[in-house]
């Protein structure tokens, strides 16, 4: 799964990224919910171990277009996971108590404690996302913030959180399909958002910020990976298997047994 890394210090252009591959699994869409099952038994048993050890911290930042996935990696990749082990925190547009701040504000207070998974649906790329495509703020605002963010992710990461990125890559015409599901079938119609139009309509804007984001602040201590989401089913394997392997390489331990439980008789 590494080849969907975004090798920090490389510029990243999207259309060298195929968002419809799915060369890393060969089995078909059934063998992939098996698989995807199985992903999700090992993600709950390495979740029970972070919990269990208290020592890492585990952030996951879910960013992509409208209908690119981000609700349903959440619901999926960590289906079977300890609800009380993870934590989903959602970003939408800043309140005014949270535009009267910093824009890191509100995400450092959602981050991660001990033992703890946090999923950031949405994050502070909205800020070098959105509020540039918006010009939301002064260009040479949103330009500093690249530093800003490898800065903090950098403060995060020495403090022992496991950061990992990923942005949901969709194209065009998979977004196209997407809406007019909400639009045809009447119970997705809640769903539907005609702000998303607009959004849609700067779609060359917000895949440049994209690339310049990812190329910015893909680091080897906060990585970000550009999962092929066209297919659902193959972009929650990806998603789960890079999480497994990254939660296996953190080597945790369940903490030692009391002395003398050998010995315990219980009445
Ligand atoms: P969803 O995440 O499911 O699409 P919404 O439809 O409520 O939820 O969309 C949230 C909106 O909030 C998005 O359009 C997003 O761009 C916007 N948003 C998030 N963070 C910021 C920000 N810092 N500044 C401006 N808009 C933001």
């Amino acid at each position: 799964m590494e080849r969907y890394l975004a090798q920090p210090g490389k510029k990243v252009s999207l259309n060298d990224w195929d968002p419809n591959d799915k060369s890393e699994f060969k089995g078909n869409k059934d063998k992939a919910a098996e698989r995807l099952l199985e992903l999700n038994n090992e993600l709950e048993e390495l979740q029970e171990l972070l919990y269990a050890e208290g020592k890492h911290k585990v952030l996951i930042v879910l960013q992509g277009m409208d209908t690119s996935g981000k609700d349903g990696v959440i619901r999926r990749v960590f289906e079977g996971v300890n609800p009380q082990g993870v934590r989903v925190a959602s970003f939408k547009v800043p309140t005014p108590e949270e535009l009267a701040h910093d824009y890191m504000w509100r995400i450092h207070k959602q981050t991660p404690g001990k033992g703890e998974i946090v999923i950031f649906n949405r994050s502070h790329y909205e800020d070098v996302l959105v509020v540039r495509v918006h010009n939301l703020v002064p260009e040479n605002t949103w330009k500093k913030r690249y530093d800003q963010i490898r800065a903090f992710e950098q403060l995060l990461a020495e403090e022992g959180t496991l950061v990992l990125k990923f942005f949901l890559h969709i194209d065009l015409a998979e977004q196209k399909e997407r809406l007019q599901a909400r639009l045809d079938e009447p119970h997705k119609h809640w769903k539907f958002n005609s702000g998303d139009l607009k959004e849609r309509a700067r779609w060359p804007d917000y895949m440049a910020a994209y690339e310049d984001a990812i190329s910015k602040t893909s680091t080897k201590f906060a990585p970000w990976y550009i999962v092929p989401s066209n297919r659902k089913w193959y972009r929650d394997i990806v998603i789960a298997s890079i999480l497994v392997e990254r939660l296996k390489a953190l080597k945790m331990q369940y903490p030692a047994a009391e002395a003398g439980l050998e010995n315990i008789v219980i009445e």
